[in-house]
């Protein structure tokens, strides 16, 4: 059976047996031994631990990778990779595609008025955390120290790092050829270890899977129906319609390939909810199922998965007008463009890691003035939010690599139509 299969079939059965414990744990017919076993040994003792050291072992892959590869991309074809028109066209579709997010969200928010029949002031209260300027994200993007970057996981300078590093190889002659060599080997090894733990990803998925199920009051979301859905629909919207049509019109690709492909990546990105966790399926994805050349893959997923979210400004969106409802507070449009501007560049500033979207909502909220204490309404039901809309984040890195590759004549558009080109 191929992996895929095998992690889209962890990721179910982690999802019944999760649902299934949370019955048994919440019902009133078992004795209280057997509730305290189920919750001490398996949900918060085995199930938790190895779904965390799932995680961390994708983790561990993500800057190794990136640094290697952007810098073996980069210093291969040396003159021939134009950095600078790769870096403009996927800074311009990242933030057409989170513009036309939040514009569809905001629009169906409208609609639909998911926050019209709930009342504010239900004794919420939210602390907030002060979110990161957003003038810090371009100042801090040069490196002073490369290490500190690496050690730290900070993507943005670790790119910059290696473009740099990469760019002086191909320029250093027989030095920089042997160096260039010693990247090469050091790729095919760090792949190798890829595929060693993406092996053990069916088992790390279902643990995770079925900790968190066992633990999501399913209740909630009935309570919140409304909002939940709205934020759902505009999501699978955004993911299906929006990327398709893109992909579409900008380069004359069919999106079946793309959405067929990403799969995997979607069970990674549901499962951890971390675009930064998912980064190295994201990157295998584009590579060799899509056929995206790694000089430019290795460029455009990683930056993707610091500054894209499109699914995170989908649910900020639908979140403020949800919020502004619910407190009887009516927006203008001066309201509705300040929301486009502000949850653009609070996506761009959330990190690629569980539930940061939801911190970064409070920066959308104070901008327009609404009670930043409304975020408690919708807290519920965030994680089960939290592992689509990053699902939908990683598509659109992975949508947005393939059209730059494909207008830089970088895309093998053999790989991209092959159903078999597999990790
Ligand atoms: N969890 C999201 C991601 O990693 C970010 C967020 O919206 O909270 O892409």
């Amino acid at each position: 059976m191929s992996l895929t299969n095998r992690i889209l079939i962890a990721m179910l059965v982690g999802i019944l047996v999760g649902t299934l414990l949370n019955l048994i744990l919440g019902s009133t017919g078992i004795s209280e031994g057997i509730r305290s076993f189920l919750h001490v040994y398996i949900v918060d003792g085995v199930l938790d631990v190895i779904g965390r050291m799932f995680v961390s072992s994708l983790k561990l892959l993500v800057v190794p990778l990136v640094l290697v590869s952007l810098i073996c991309g980069s210093s291969s074809l040396g003159d021939s990779v134009r950095m600078g028109p790769i870096a403009g066209k996927s800074m311009g579709l990242y933030l057409l595609t989170t513009a036309l997010a939040i514009g569809s969200a905001l629009l169906v928010a409208v609609l639909v008025g998911p926050g019209e029949n709930i009342n504010g002031a239900s004794g919420t209260n939210f602390t907030t955390t002060p979110t990161p300027p957003f003038m810090n994200i371009l100042v801090n993007i040069v490196p002073s120290n490369p290490i500190a970057a690496m050690a730290e996981g900070n993507m943005l300078q670790i790119i910059v790092f290696a473009l740099l590093f990469g760019y002086a190889i191909s320029h250093a002659g027989e030095s920089g050829q042997r160096i260039a060599n010693f990247f090469r080997d050091l790729e095919q090894v760090i792949m190798r270890l890829v595929m060693v733990l993406m092996a053990l990803a069916p088992y790390g998925i279902f643990a995770l899977l079925a900790s968190l199920f066992s633990k999501l009051g399913f209740a909630v979301i009935l309570d919140l129906a409304a909002y939940f859905f709205t934020v759902l629909g505009v999501l699978i919207f955004h993911a299906v319609v929006t990327y398709s049509l893109l992909l579409k019109v900008l380069s004359g690709l069919s999106p079946w390939p793309l959405l067929k492909k990403m799969r995997s990546a979607w069970a990674f990105a549901f499962s951890t909810a971390s675009s930064g966790a998912t980064l190295p399926i994201t990157l295998e994805t584009a590579e060799h199922r899509l056929g995206v050349h790694k000089e430019v893959a290795g460029f455009v997923v990683p930056l993707g998965a610091t500054i894209n979210m499109d699914g995170t400004a989908i649910m900020q969106g639908v979140a403020t007008v949800f919020i502004a409802q619910v407190y009887g507070v009516d927006m203008t449009m001066t309201d509705y463009v300040t929301v486009i501007f502000t949850a653009t560049l609070a996506s761009i500033g959330t990190a690629g890691a569980p539930g940061v979207g939801l911190i970064m909502l409070s920066m959308v909220l104070t901008q327009v003035g609404l009670p930043v204490e409304g975020i408690a309404l919708i807290i519920g039901v965030d994680r089960l939010l939290d592992m689509v809309r990053t699902s939908v984040n990683v598509t659109g890195d992975a949508m947005v690599s393939v059209l730059v590759g494909k207008s830089e004549g970088k895309l093998d558009k053999g790989v991209y139509l092959d159903p078999h080109a597999d990790i």
